[in-house]
């Protein structure tokens, strides 16, 4: 994960070459490779020339491991649990490179979503929903969702620049919206929506606030990400509440 983090949006290969430090070259040998453990022994520093570790790599994989056992905690050993890990597997790729490409301003304007992830991950979108349940009605239930998907992205984003002739929303969003609505169909679409701007909104006012700039280009990729692993962990929950605060509705 933390290969394509690294390497995807800058156009380079994950195949070729193996890891190696950004900094002197050296060659990462597998037992230096551990998640989280050889940061420890390390110290977070390069055995070779003692630069730092980016805090990317041991951050990357405890939240994975955390997710993962998630996963497992309430899906089991299952179809489903194989595509739910797929998916939030690739959420959490997405996630990261939009968080720290729009660190990166030296070589980025703002935060990027590689369409290998987007494009990639709507296929597999649709073609591990017919793996875990093979009906027409899958096909068509993912399909309308990658459509769903796009559009509720992409029509404020097209509204917002009609109004200020500036560009609001990445395409990359767009795309992100499209792969989740592969993998969980059209119907938690909204509800996602809703959580991602709330997160967006919670942090990026701070955000804006500390940087004294109201046009900074907080990535949005992270919120939309975080608010759908939080709806495949604790959605029904989310679902009661919200029905609850609109219709008083008992349950
Ligand atoms: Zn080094």
């Amino acid at each position: 994960m933390n290969v394509m983090i690294s390497r995807l949006p800058y156009g380079k290969s994950i195949v070729h070459p193996s890891s190696m430090c950004p900094i002197c070259g050296h060659k990462i040998r597998f037992y230096e490779n551990i998640p989280v453990l050889s940061f420890v022994l390390l110290r977070g520093r390069c055995s070779s020339c003692k630069s730092k570790i980016s805090f990317q790599y041991p951050l990357v994989e405890i939240l994975t491991g955390i997710c993962f056992l998630m996963i497992y905690s309430k899906f089991g050993i299952s179809l489903l649990g194989l595509k739910m890990l797929i998916f939030v597997f690739l959420l959490l790729v997405i996630a990261f490179t939009d968080f720290f490409t729009s660190l990166d301003t030296e070589n980025f304007e703002c935060g990027v979503i590689p369409v290998v992830l987007t494009r990639g991950g709507m296929l597999a979108g649709l073609i591990l929903s017919l793996v875990v349940k093979p009906e027409l009605k899958t096909l068509i239930n993912s399909f309308i969702g990658i459509l769903a998907g796009g559009l509720i992205m992409w029509l404020p984003g097209f509204i917002y620049k009609l109004i200020t002739k500036k560009e609001g929303m990445g395409f990359g969003d767009v795309e992100l919206f499209g792969t989740i609505g592969a993998f969980l169909g059209y119907k938690p679409l909204f509800i996602i929506l809703l959580l991602s701007s709330f997160l967006g909104t919670v942090v990026g006012i701070p955000v804006i606030a500390i940087k004294k700039d109201k046009n900074y280009p907080l990535p949005f990729g992270p919120f939309i990400s975080l608010a759908t692993i939080v709806y495949i962990f604790y959605g029904e929950a989310l679902i009661k509440i919200y029905l609850n605060s609109i219709y008083g509705y008992g349950g």
